[in-house]
């Protein structure tokens, strides 16, 4: 993750960001186990699944949501959707409960820098988270 902060900020710190994975999964150039779509929302499984459920929720254009803290005020009832899929995706595979995570930037121990929601379940998770 920090290695991919710095590669951000090196390459573009004010919002727009390099290409990531995500673009890759939006076109379909790259394969996805799609579990929701909206016009706006995608939600996908995790390549390196955390957790018997991990499902990540992305917008679909990422229009300067390279990271949360990235996020304008125009913006709210979008960040409000991905929130209303995520607990969407997590009741339905999660019925006994389950957690939203948003990894910001370096210290948040972000990776690819195009908004994403994690969802993790389907087992006791712990806490506090490392
Ligand atoms: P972050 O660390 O919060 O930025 O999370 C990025 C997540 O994206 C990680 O959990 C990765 O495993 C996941 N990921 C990266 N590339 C792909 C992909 O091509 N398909 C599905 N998940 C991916």
């Amino acid at each position: 993750a920090k290695d991919a902060a710095a590669a951000y900020k090196s390459s573009d710190a004010d919002g727009a960001g390099p290409a990531t994975a995500f673009d890759n999964i939006l076109s379909g150039k790259w394969p996805s186990d799609k579990v929701y779509e909206d016009d706006t929302a995608l939600a996908f499984r995790d390549i390196n699944p955390q957790a018997p459920v991990h499902v990540l929720v992305i917008p679909k254009i990422r229009d300067g949501l390279t990271k949360l803290s990235c996020a304008r005020e125009d913006q709210e009832a979008l960040l409000g959707h991905l929130v209303y899929v995520a607990q969407s995706v997590g009741k339905k595979e999660c019925p006994e409960g389950f957690r939203l995570v948003i990894n910001d930037g370096e210290h948040g121990a972000q990776s690819v820098y195009h908004l994403h929601i994690h969802v993790l379940g389907g087992r006791q998770l712990g806490w506090p988270p490392g």
